[in-house]
């Protein structure tokens, strides 16, 4: 079990959006931005729905210009989760967005460093109780100008580090930062600080994590396409899990922000950091033993699950009776291919074969009347698990068998 590092907490949202802590005792959190022009209402209120549908906590957007702060009046009432303002360069863009009611505001130290400016906007959240994320960017806070100075001024405060300089400018810039808040007693704060580098989005959550107890907002910037983006962003993210660090996250990919939601959610559950929501799908990865089209039956079975079942039903689907019946115990729901036929299993009891054309329907069938059993009480998720041999069904598993005989110390059921 993970055990999370003690943090404060911060409130975001109202009535009509809903209240998301951060920090403290809360489970972390799942934000995304959306990937269009916040101008355009219809197309962000659009995109905004889609993502809270997929389980966004919180979403951001862009308000680089007036016209985007002015677009929050129409878009807030139309949404249903608390949004947050990503504001760079410009101070006026959070002191409009806080005015049209935003719910959070994100700063970059790198570009409104400006003492007064910083209060104003410090002064505009404390009347309405929004909390603000200091965001510093390994892109935006290292100094370009002046980056021999500030290496040699203190580039030996992490000099065992790999990173040490850049950890250094980074703690140095949040901490001068901080300063601003902490002189007009503003502690509505959360921290972030990314990287493009896993490593150093490592070292420096840890550095920060030591020295602040503030909530973090864990991300890995600019991580690319999904492809390689997922790698570098869950080694890092799911390591500070591990270790107890981070209060929010945000995965961010060159593609569709609903994968950033998917995937954050996912790594939470599999962590054991968030109650799972929906089916939870365990395939084997197929081999040569493979006799039915597992790859497009994996992926109808993905989709149809999680637009249908609501309950975390673990529903599993193998390839063979070779191995599937040890790699599925556990699941509410499992099927076993074969010979162009699958075989259906509800907490350990068989209930169908079907020809391949079939178990599509046949397995989301038992899924659906599994979770309206388990609605109506008369069923319990995970109570009786699959622990079963199904019969074979192409008679033609002979080594298979054998090594399940020996392991379970049954015989053979007969093929009907
Ligand atoms: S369940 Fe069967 S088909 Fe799938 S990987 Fe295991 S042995 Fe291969």
């Amino acid at each position: 079990m993970i055990v999370r590092r003690k943090t404060r907490q911060v409130t975001i949202g109202d009535a009509k959006h809903g209240f998301v802590r951060i920090g403290g005792d809360a489970p972390v959190s799942v934000q995304t931005m959306t990937a269009g022009y916040t101008h355009d209402i219809n197309a962000t209120v659009a995109e905004i729905h889609k993502l809270a549908a997929a389980g966004a906590d919180m979403v951001r957007v862009a308000v680089p210009e007036k016209k985007d702060t002015a677009a929050l009046k129409e878009i807030l009432p139309q949404v249903s989760v608390p949004i947050v303002a990503d504001v760079h360069f410009h101070f006026q863009r959070a002191l409009e967005a806080i005015d049209a009611g935003i719910h959070k505001i994100r700063l970059n130290p790198g570009n409104i460093s400006d003492h007064a400016q910083v209060k104003d906007v410090i002064q505009a959240c404390k009347a309405k109780k929004i909390p603000i994320r200091i965001g510093v960017n390994e892109g935006s806070i290292v100094e370009r100008k002046d980056k021999q100075r500030r290496l040699k001024e203190l580039g030996g405060v992490f000099s065992d580090n790999k990173h040490g300089h850049f950890l250094a400018i980074m703690v140095a810039k949040l901490e001068e930062y901080l300063e601003i808040f902490h002189e007009e007693n503003f502690h509505d704060i959360v921290i972030s600080a990314k990287s493009i580098d896993p490593l150093l989005v490592v070292d420096a959550y840890k550095v920060i994590s030591e020295r602040f107890d503030y909530p973090l907002h864990l991300g890995v910037t600019h991580a690319g396409p999904k492809e390689t983006g997922t790698i570098r962003s869950v080694v890092p993210l799911g390591h500070l899990l591990c270790s107890g660090v981070g209060d929010t996250i945000r995965i961010s990919y060159a593609n569709d922000p609903i994968y950033e939601v998917q995937d954050g959610l996912e790594m939470l559950y599999v962590l054991g950091l968030r109650q799972r929501i929906g089916a939870e799908l365990i395939a084997c990865p197929t081999c040569g033993r493979i006799q039915v089209d597992l790859f497009k039956l994996v992926q109808d079975v993905r989709k149809q699950l999680a637009s249908e079942i609501k309950l975390p039903i673990k529903v599993a689907v193998m390839g063979c009776v070779v191995n599937g019946p040890g790699e599925c115990e556990g699941a509410d729901i499992a099927i076993f291919a074969g010979d162009r036929r699958g075989i259906i299993y509800v907490q350990g009891e068989r209930v169908a074969n079907v020809p391949e054309e079939e178990i599509l329907e046949a397995l989301l069938k038992e899924c659906r009347e599994f979770q309206a059993k388990v609605q109506r009480g008369e069923a319990k998720l995970g109570e009786k698990k699959v622990d079963v041999i199904p019969p074979d069904p192409i008679g033609d598993l002979g080594s298979g068998w054998e090594k399940i005989q020996k392991e379970k110390g049954r015989s053979l059921p007969v093929v009907k």
